[in-house]
């Protein structure tokens, strides 16, 4: 609480990652209400190193004699050194790093290969009810991970129009714009805008959602609004899932800015790319985000706060029918991104009982539906709100300008992509079921 120590999640083994019913690792009672752990651990984030007094591993692990999976799971807290009376760090407890893991990114961070052997762990929370415990965290660290998505792409984005009004390379075609240089800057050309208008278009956006969830987030935990925390849970896995996917994305695409010069370690771009790649895989890969969504997270509470969504979205434009710098360029590309993302939730509906492959195969694309049409949301309230300051006579003219041009490439040019999603979502399991596994 004092931000002293850092901490740990102790979750994965080497057999077990995403189901972690095949745990291991063992807690054993002991008389005076604390537990003996042993196991293994792998993959642990920041699991060792000399930056705090202490490290308090949050660590899951099985009571011998409880449920056989996941509901045999309890949570502990086992520090480094085990905490004396006066709340100084004190004897080293049976936790120690058994390797460092070898990484594509992220080399800030020490991950690390846990070992327990007989390490005294202290329950938290009820016995066997581990998982609802660790979802605390997972939940909110879900949501730092989607901002690490958005984070990364904005660093590479910064750096790649940096270089785009530096590097200069070939003409305008419509013009020269840089008569006493050898060539015009590289920001000059269609594609390069393009490329930089995706990244633009996808960060801004992207902030508006982190924002507004952060906000829903205050409203559940500050007056208890459950209809924020509905709605925060359903959009959990879009925003670890979309913002991460396309994070990624939009690093690889600044990295395209720079041309071979990307490539080359020395500008750093590479390190973007290669950082913003683990978002997309821990605090639950993109693909169990994506089950998540659609297998548990859309029915949830009766279905009650997708319904809440898309009511959202319909009053929105409802109310701003009669906004006509709103309408066509907003409103118009927003309803239809709705509604194929009505479409899709039907199909599940319709299709995903009889046969749940018919849902699972179309769940990825799910995710990412519903992320364009949030980020398509964002993207009109935002037009509103800088139109509104322009007609007010706002001194800002041209950072509300850029929002609303910057908004209609998005409504234009990104969230089109959902009628694509609906299109694969509504071909169901065969295409992707059909090979028998022993013909890939
Ligand atoms: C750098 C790094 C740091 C990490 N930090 C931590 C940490 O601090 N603490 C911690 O506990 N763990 C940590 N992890 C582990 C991480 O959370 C897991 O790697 C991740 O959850 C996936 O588990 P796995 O690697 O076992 O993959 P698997 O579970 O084997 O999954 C492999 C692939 O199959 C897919 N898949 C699995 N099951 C299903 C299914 N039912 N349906 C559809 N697809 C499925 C997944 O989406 C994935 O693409 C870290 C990992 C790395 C690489």
């Amino acid at each position: 609480v004092s931000c002293e120590w850092t901490g740990t999640m102790n979750l994965t083994e080497p057999h077990c990652g995403t189901d972690l019913g095949l745990m291991r690792t063992k807690a054993v009672p002991q008389d005076d209400g604390s537990y003996k752990l042993s196991g293994q651990k792998i993959f642990i984030s920041a699991g060792e190193h000399e930056m705090s007094s202490n490290i308090i591993h949050l660590v899951l692990a099985k009571i011998p004699g409880g449920p056989d999976g996941i509901k045999g799971v309890s949570l502990f807290i086992v520090p480094k050194f085990i905490v004396n009376e006066d709340g100084t760090p004190g004897a080293r407890n049976g936790v120690s790093c058994g390797a460092l893991e070898e990484k594509m990114g992220i080399h800030g961070n020490s991950t690390c290969v846990m070992n327990y052997d007989e390490a005294t762990g202290y329950l938290l929370g009820d016995e066997h009810k581990g998982m609802r415990a660790m979802f605390t965290m997972m939940n909110e660290a879900r949501i730092g991970v989607g901002m690490q998505g958005l984070t990364q792409a904005e660093a590479a984005y910064q750096n790649a129009v940096i270089y785009a009004k530096d590097r200069l390379q070939g003409r305008d075609v419509t013009g020269v714009k840089n008569p006493d240089g050898p060539a015009d800057p590289l920001i000059v050309h269609p594609d390069i805008r393009r490329n930089l208008m995706d990244q633009k278009s996808f960060i801004e956006g992207a902030r508006a959602f982190i924002m507004w969830s952060s906000v829903m987030i205050d409203q559940a935990h500050r007056s208890g609004d459950k209809d924020a925390d509905g709605l925060v849970s359903l959009l959990t896995p879009v925003i670890k899932g979309f913002l991460t996917d396309e994070g990624y994305d939009m690093t690889v695409q600044a990295q395209q800015v720079y041309g071979g010069h990307g490539y080359i370690e020395e500008w750093g771009m590479s390190q973007f790319t290669r950082d913003a790649r683990i978002a997309m895989i821990y605090e639950g890969a993109n693909g169990v985000q994506a089950l998540d969504l659609v297998g548990r997270k859309l029915a949830q509470d009766g279905g009650k706060h997708v319904m809440a969504f898309f009511d959202l979205v319909k009053n929105f434009i409802k109310e701003n029918a009669d906004n006509e710098a709103l309408a066509k360029d907003f409103l118009e590309p927003l309803k239809a991104a709705s509604k194929d993302l009505q479409a899709a939730g039907m199909y599940f509906m319709q299709n995903g009982m009889k046969n749940p492959n018919n849902a699972l195969s179309g769940s990825y694309d799910f995710m990412h539906l519903f992320g364009h049409v949030c980020l398509g949301l964002m993207w009109a309230q935002m037009a509103k709100a800088a139109q509104k300051a322009l007609d007010a006579g706002t001194e800002d003219k041209e950072f509300y300008e850029t929002k609303i041009t910057t908004g209609r490439f998005y409504m234009a040019r990104r969230l089109p992509a959902t009628a694509l999603h609906l299109a694969r979502i509504n071909t169901g399991a065969d295409t992707v079921m059909s090979l028998d596994a022993a013909n890939f």
